[in-house]
């Protein structure tokens, strides 16, 4: 018998009717021995995620507001499901315990981390499946940084006890005890660490899309679907803010060589997108395909440094790093001349600190000129199969050109698997419709 584990999303855990289709598809494929949930998710347009409102607990708590109404719902939301699945589970008993903690003002992690504790409970419960707290199998240090390699022991330890288990997402604890989770969407991670602990064939992680669309659905009209997408591509895309999944599962699973498989818990028959190690994209470049997808974000600033005889100037550059390192602001690119160097950094990272950062520049690098060019956006067009071939950037920028798109900066890694380009905000959605169509037909 194989091993999959299987992450069910807040979408996927949402409510009864929701839960019913997770467990058809459970129990659909005896392989799906373990499985990590989220807390729920919204029902419809507008409901709450079960994490939003316990996030608003704790505010509550911290402005000496009541709370017991805002925890009533959470309750309720998981009563109901009780109810309606028919599942027993003394739920009553769990959340007298929460609200003695909450009593004494715990953090906000433990406070968000209750919804997919209560939540696996529920999903065990239903399964007929051991439930398993990651609370004890999550491993921090003091800092709050994942100790990766003793949180796999310990996971693989624990569940060797275990023919079947579900696991509650997100959260760990750190060396004193407390619970500490991971970034919003995390339950991602745990669901790849315990694929990695137990050396899952494949780790799939069911949400509500079938996988990975080549452009953004919002901009271009029926993007095609990615069957079959490698680590580094889409570490690529997700960094440049294609969503789905939690930037953080990957490493995991690509340290096992464990494929991810992303699905679709309301239309499970899509075999959706596998993302998977280098090997097999030799296979798809078989299939002839030249980019992989195209992902984007607004919203940067370009300083572009000019001085005669930069190149020849020792640790230039580093005193650029230094004075963005004093700031805590982090580059994105760094595409450099032979005078001249620019430096692109999100506005968030900026973080409105713009002109002392340029009055830092100017004293500490003495440049001739400093340009500022603001509201940049950056689009990465992806792919493995550019880099053996010739012409996709005369395609891609003749492409831009035909369509009126001025580009503000060039950019591309040395992997060739990409290649970036900075247009102006406006031109955003302009741009990833004329790159698209010129590679997808
Ligand atoms: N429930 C958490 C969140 O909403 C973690 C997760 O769903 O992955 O961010």
């Amino acid at each position: 018998m194989g091993i999959k584990v299987a992450k069910f999303g807040g979408s996927s855990v949402a409510d009864g009717i929701q839960l019913t289709k997770t467990k058809a598809i459970i129990q659909q494929d005896p392989d799906r021995r373990y499985i990590v949930v989220s807390a729920p998710g919204k029902r419809f347009e507008g409901d709450n995620k079960i994490t939003d409102l316990l996030y608003l607990c704790k505010t509550h708590i911290e402005h000496n507001l009541p709370y017991d109404q805002l925890f009533q719902v959470v309750a309720d939301r998981y009563m109901a499901v009780e109810v309606n699945l028919g599942v027993d589970v003394d739920l009553l008993c769990y959340f007298d315990e929460i609200r003695e903690n909450l009593k004494k003002n715990p953090s906000s992690d433990y406070i968000a981390s209750r919804g997919e504790y209560l939540n696996a409970i529920l999903v065990a419960a239903f399964l007929g499946y051991d439930f398993v707290d990651t609370a004890g199998l999550i491993k921090f240090d003091a800092k709050g940084k994942l100790l990766m390699e003793e949180t796999d022991r310990a996971i693989r330890e624990e569940l060797s006890g275990h023919e079947r288990a579900v696991l509650p997402g997100f959260y760990g604890s750190t060396p004193d005890g407390h619970i500490k989770t991971f970034s919003r969407g995390g339950s991602d991670i745990t669901g790849a660490l315990v694929a990695r602990a137990v050396g899952a064939d494949v780790y799939e992680n069911w949400t509500d899309v079938s996988g990975f669309l080549m452009a953004d659905p919002r901009i271009v009209k029926n993007p095609k679907q990615i069957q079959s997408i490698s680590y580094k591509e889409l570490r690529e895309l997700s960094y440049m803010g294609a969503g789905v999944l939690h930037e953080d599962a990957i490493y995991p699973a690509r340290m096992a060589n464990i494929p991810i498989n992303i699905r679709n818990t309301n239309n499970p028959d899509d075999e959706g997108t596998f993302i998977t190690s280098e090997a097999s994209d030799e296979s798809r470049q078989a299939e002839d395909r030249i980019i992989t997808g195209i992902a984007g974000s607004k919203d940067f600033t370009v300083v572009a440094l000019y001085k005669n005889m930069m190149s020849s100037e020792k640790g230039f550059v580093r005193r650029i790093l230094g004075i963005l390192d004093d700031y805590d602001i982090n580059f994105e690119h760094l595409p450099s001349g032979i005078d001249t160097v620019s430096v692109v950094m999100s506005n968030k990272s900026i973080d409105g600190r713009l002109d002392d950062v340029l009055d830092e520049f100017e004293s500490r690098l003495r440049p001739d000129s400093i340009d500022v060019i603001e509201n940049i956006a950056l689009i990465a067009t992806v792919g493995h199969g550019m880099s053996k071939r010739t012409g996709v950037s005369a395609a891609l920028f003749t492409a831009l050109a035909n369509a009126g798109v001025n580009i503000r900066m060039i950019d591309q890694g040395s992997s060739e698997m990409n290649i970036i380009v900075g247009v102006e905000n406006k031109d955003f959605e302009k741009a990833i419709r004329a790159i698209y169509e010129a590679f997808v037909q």
